[in-house]
């Protein structure tokens, strides 16, 4: 931390904040929150990872609180499992949660709190696009159709991909354009194309610039 990582936080949930306001009345259809610090480490009263105020949760809860949402899904393709956004909705059904994240790995949880309005898909080190994209295929997708979410707020962690040392799954750019498409296509269907996403993590700046312009490109329909 430094003297500037306060104010810093405090504008990357308020960001998610006034993203969910602009697409809730309808000026914009979807956003990208271009943030750091990230959030989904960071637990209710518990900065963790880099992490210190949950920015996807907060925007989460802010979207039931002032809009009356009743089902608000979150999906999470960071590389490590967003402990602090499970602990924070483990127990509301309003929230669904959608993870893949690389496993055993940080911050080692979420391989067995699996329930049906937690969808935690655990890759093993190593797992390529090809895998990412069968594991979305197999558990996100089926789950979001089921809960009909009436809107989608995205953990954007582009740490996943090949080239970012942090971890050791295989994703590229592609695969980041490619579960945008499919979390639209539910957005589209069920929540009126209601989307909010914010950065999580993504250390290789090279990789995480391209990876989110693909992000980004395929939300606003470029
Ligand atoms: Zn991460």
């Amino acid at each position: 931390m430094n003297p500037f990582t306060y104010p810093a936080a405090l504008r990357a949930a308020g960001a998610v904040v006034i993203a969910v306001d602009l697409v809730m009345a309808g000026l914009v259809e979807n956003a990208f929150c271009n943030i750091r610090p990230p959030g989904h480490h960071a637990e209710r009263g518990r900065a963790m990872g880099f992490c210190i105020f949950n920015n996807i949760a907060v925007g989460t809860a802010h979207a039931m609180a002032q809009h009356g949402l009743k089902r608000v899904a979150i999906v999470d393709f960071d590389v490590h499992h967003g402990n602090g956004t499970e602990e924070i909705f483990a127990t509301d059904q309003r929230v669904m949660l959608c993870s893949t994240f690389q496993h055993p790995f940080y911050p080692y949880s979420g391989s067995e709190s699996a329930s049906d309005h937690i969808i935690n898909v655990p890759l093993k080190a190593g797992a390529s696009g090809m895998e990412f994209r069968s594991a979305v295929t197999k558990h996100w997708l089926p789950a979001l159709e089921r809960f009909k979410p009436e809107f989608i707020m995205i953990s954007a962690g582009f740490d996943a991909h090949r080239e970012d040392d942090m971890s050791s799954l295989g994703l590229v750019e592609a695969d980041y354009a490619w579960v945008t498409e499919q979390i639209q296509d539910i957005a589209v269907r069920y929540a009126g194309g209601r989307i909010v996403s914010a950065l999580e993590g993504g250390y290789e700046l090279h990789a995480l610039g391209r990876s989110a312009t693909a992000h980004v490109k395929q939300l606003s329909g470029l």
